[in-house]
C-alpha cells in the first residue's frame, strides 16, 4: 500500500486552503476530510510512491507503506527536511534504525534568481512561450 496518513500526526495543515500534500502530488491524490481536518489518500492503486508528500509533510503524518515485495512487513522510511539538507531514518522490521543525512542546496534560501541570470523580467516567466521565441520560430 502506497502513501499512508497517520491521522494522530496530521493536523490538516491547519486548516488551509490547499493542504501541503494537495499542492505537491503530481497524481492530484491527496485529500482533506474537512469534518475530521485530516488528509488522505484517495486512490491508492494510482500512487507513484513518489514520496514528495511525505518529504513536504511539515508533521511526518505519511508514510510509504511499500508492497511487500520490495518493502518488508513493517519497515518505515521517514524522511525530515530541513533549509539545507534532507535526514532519511530508514527503521528495519527488527527496529534497527539508520539514518542518512544529505544536502540539498548548494546556496542559501531565497537567493536563487528565477529567470538564471537571462534578465528575461517576471512577465516572461509567466509567459507560455519559450525564451527565444517568436524570434526563433
Ligand atoms: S501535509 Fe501532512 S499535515 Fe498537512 S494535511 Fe497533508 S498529511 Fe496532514
Ligand atoms: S507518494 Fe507521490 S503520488 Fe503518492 S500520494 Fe504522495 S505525492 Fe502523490
Amino acid at each position: 500500500m502506497p502513501s499512508f496518513v497517520i491521522n494522530d500526526k496530521c493536523d490538516g495543515c491547519k486548516a488551509q486552503d490547499r493542504t501541503a500534500c494537495q499542492y505537491i502530488c503530481p497524481n492530484d491524490l491527496m485529500v482533506l476530510d474537512k469534518e475530521k481536518n485530516k488528509a488522505y489518500n484517495r486512490a491508492v492503486d494510482m500512487c507513484w510512491e513518489c514520496y514528495s508528500c511525505v518529504k513536504i509533510c511539515p508533521t511526518q503524518a505519511i508514510e510509504i507503506r511499500g508492497y511487500a515485495d520490495f518493502m518488508p512487513l513493517g519497515g518505515v522510511v521517514q524522511p525530515l527536511r530541513s533549509t539545507d539538507s534532507i535526514m532519511w531514518a530508514v527503521k528495519f522490521r527488527n527496529k534497527k534504525v539508520k539514518r542518512f543525512k544529505f544536502p540539498i542546496r548548494t546556496t542559501p534560501e531565497g537567493t536563487i534568481e528565477p529567470d538564471a541570470g537571462f534578465e528575461t523580467g517576471s512577465d516572461d516567466l509567466k509567459s507560455p512561450v519559450l525564451r527565444t521565441e517568436p524570434e526563433s520560430l
